[in-house]
């Protein structure tokens, strides 16, 4: 185990990326306090080849739990899924979430939904799902606000579905979002970053410091909202260019750190009786 006096603070680390997993240490009951944010998709399971194909491991929904517990609320998982869709695959959940890449806002424990976008267009919908299907049937995933186009098994389709994504980006005022195999259009303000600003403006999370762990090109507008408030990107995957200043190789990965974290005494049971 790495000597936690060996290692640059939070901040000190944060300046520089570096190809390491993060120390579970950082969440520790002596250190300072962590929220943490969690991506779906890459992050706690693997992406498969359709969205409703991928394989939840049985005890995520147990861990994601145990590790809000852990963190006394300081955790959410923001995901660029709807939050219908996340909660068809993991089943009902407490805890903090926001979904269609923050579009969708609900705090832990609530059922109420709030919106930080507007819908999107159903003009933007039709004139999406056209294209898809005069190029071979692209899967189109419709979402509250925003619509994500899938091309794995139509990368030929490439080309011309980017020139189309683009020219109607412009048209609706919509920020254009190039992720694995997937070309998604969404409403101004559903991104990750705003919805970690947002959670973090209000208790449990205000104060702590966030960490957020993701995959994709989506996730930096999170990693970078995360810098800002002395915090840390943990990217999942392959080292590239980066918001992030840690790194775990993949998915099982994540999950040993996460069971490292959850295992961790919390610090009421540290406290004497
Ligand atoms: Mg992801």
């Amino acid at each position: 185990m790495t000597d936690p006096r060996e290692t640059p603070s939070l901040a000190e680390h944060a300046a520089f990326p570096r190809d390491l997993p993060p120390p579970p240490f950082l969440a520790a009951p002596a250190a300072e306090p962590i929220a943490l944010f969690l991506d779906f998709d890459g992050t706690l399971v693997e992406i498969a080849d359709h969205p409703d194909g991928v394989a939840v491991p049985p005890d995520l929904p147990a861990l994601i739990a145990r590790l809000s517990e852990r963190l006394e609320g300081r955790f959410a998982v923001v995901t660029g899924r709807s939050l219908d869709a996340l909660e068809a695959l993991l089943g009902p959940l407490d805890v903090a979430v926001a979904g269609s890449h923050g579009g969708e806002f609900r705090p832990a424990g609530s059922r109420d939904v709030e919106a930080l976008a507007q819908p999107l267009p159903e003009e933007v919908t039709a004139r999406l799902s056209a294209f898809a299907e005069a190029h071979g049937g692209l899967l189109v995933e419709p979402k509250p606000f925003s619509i994500a186009v899938h091309y794995r098994r139509h990368p030929e389709a490439l080309a011309a579905l980017l020139a189309c994504a683009e020219e109607t980006a412009a048209a609706f005022a919509l920020k254009l979002k190039h992720g694995k195999q997937v070309i998604e259009l969404a409403m101004p303000g559903s991104d990750k970053g705003s919805a970690v600003r947002r959670f973090m403006a209000m208790p449990p999370f205000a104060g702590a410091t966030p960490l957020f762990v993701g995959d994709d090109v989506t996730d930096e507008d999170a990693f970078a909202a995360v810098s800002t408030l002395s915090g840390s990107g943990i990217l999942v995957g392959p080292l590239r260019q980066t918001h992030a200043a840690w790194r775990l190789g993949s998915v099982a990965e994540v999950h040993r750190w996460l069971a490292a974290i959850a295992d961790m005494n919390s610090p009421k049971e540290n406290s004497p009786a």
